[in-house]
């Protein structure tokens, strides 16, 4: 056989087996329920709802609810706020309005965004609670060059509700840290992460002179509110997770390989094999700066992870992966994923060394402040179409 034969068969054979082993070792989903075997046996006891001072509700990605019937987490979500009235607080993680944030009141998409995030808003205004709408890649124009008038408008909407218990936060496309002391013993401090991400217009801090300076600015400012805490739990949240076991940290089930356009839609069942498993492939390379391999992904990250290191907060928590996952940190903070808050995604995970918690499916979770200053876990799943919810897991972050 010529040289050139030989290599080129070799060169094919190489690409399939790389592709196979590709595809092996990414095969599967989790299935069910996983909870790490070092909590398994641990039993965490229900608490009377009279022993919560603070209720901090955690939601992200619900920016896409059904406007047919009640999206099923969000009536789930509504119930159990109501019964903390003003003791809870609801942080909708990003990407409030799906796909590209809130457009121009004269785009004739306008009303049907409005409906979807109107959607968010009445969960808020029906249970009484605080609601926080933290920005999203997708409520930044989906990463345009309109993104931050997008975010801007969903602010001004937001607004015009004239309800002192609604706000968005950080404010019109700053990346923060805001921070929003609730009650005696929580301090929520939040970060417009696709700040970082963003490559088209954004505002710098004041007295800085380009996106450098600002980004060590943010850092400054979050090192002085973790340390400023006093006695205070500090609850960080953000849109991008700094940990997570999906597509955005590079994990792809079969499904993903043979039918790469469910990531468009979930419906978008075109089988594509082998040409489906390069899409994997380049997004393991990097090429998205919303995937945690993509270089202004791994600057932030890292950013945070030096300043937490020093001063660790209570939790850090974010959405944009479309799971519901508790993961251990190298340091002494939990990092919560709770991006699941719309039945239309159907998403990819798998679990590792630091996963405590994860599972597929639509939900919440819940941080509960206790009188006696113990601090519990809870993650809520809907059941019956939203009529009923069920607690999957929990545990004590202090007790
Ligand atoms: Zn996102």
């Amino acid at each position: 056989m010529p040289l050139h034969q030989f290599e080129h068969r070799h060169r094919v054979i190489f690409l399939f087996t790389f592709l196979a082993s590709l595809l092996f070792l990414n095969s599967c989903s989790i299935q069910g329920v996983f909870v790490n075997d070092k909590l398994a046996t641990s039993h965490v006891e229900n608490v009377d709802k009279d022993d919560i001072v603070q209720s901090v509700f955690l939601i992200g990605d619900a920016g896409k609810p059904s406007l047919e019937k009640k999206e099923p987490v969000l009536a789930a979500l509504e119930r159990e706020a109501s019964k903390y009235r003003e003791r809870g607080v609801i942080v909708f993680l990003g990407d409030n309005v799906y796909p590209k944030g809130m457009p121009k009141e004269s785009h004739d998409e306008r009303p049907f965004m409005e409906r979807r995030l109107n959607e968010l808003v009445s969960v808020v205004e029906q249970s009484g609670a605080t609601g926080i709408f933290i920005p999203g890649n997708h409520d930044w124009g989906e990463w345009s060059d309109d993104g931050l008038e997008s975010v801007k408008r969903q602010n001004e909407f937001l607004e015009a509700k004239k309800n002192t218990r609604i706000r968005m936060s950080p404010q019109g496309g700053t990346p923060g840290p805001d921070i929003i002391d609730i009650g005696a013993h929580v301090r929520l401090v939040v970060l417009d992460t696709e700040w970082w991400l963003h490559g088209n217009p954004k505002p710098l801090y004041p007295n800085t002179h380009d996106e450098n300076e600002t980004k060590k600015a943010i850092t400054d400012s979050l090192e002085k509110v973790l340390k400023s805490a006093g006695n205070r739990y500090v609850i960080v949240v953000g849109h991008h997770p700094l940990e997570s076991h999906g597509t955005h940290s590079g994990f792809f089930d079969w499904r993903d390989h043979i039918f790469p356009l469910r990531e468009i839609e979930s419906w978008l069942l075109i089988p594509l094999p082998v040409v489906g498993s390069m899409y994997p492939l380049i997004r393991n390379l990097g090429i998205s700066n919303q995937d945690m391999s993509g270089s202004k992904y791994e600057e932030m990250k890292h950013a945070f992870e030096n300043v937490f290191s020093q001063h660790p907060p209570l939790v850090y928590a974010a959405g944009h992966e479309h799971t519901l996952e508790v993961l251990e940190s190298d340091d002494e903070y939990l990092i919560l994923v709770s991006g699941y808050g719309t039945s239309k995604h159907d998403p990819s995970l798998t679990h590792a060394d630091h996963t405590l918690f994860a599972h597929r499916h639509t939900g919440f979770m819940r941080i509960d402040i206790l009188i006696d200053q113990r601090v519990r876990l809870g993650v809520i799943e809907p059941r019956s179409e939203g009529e009923k919810s069920e607690e999957v897991f929990s545990m004590w972050i202090r007790q």
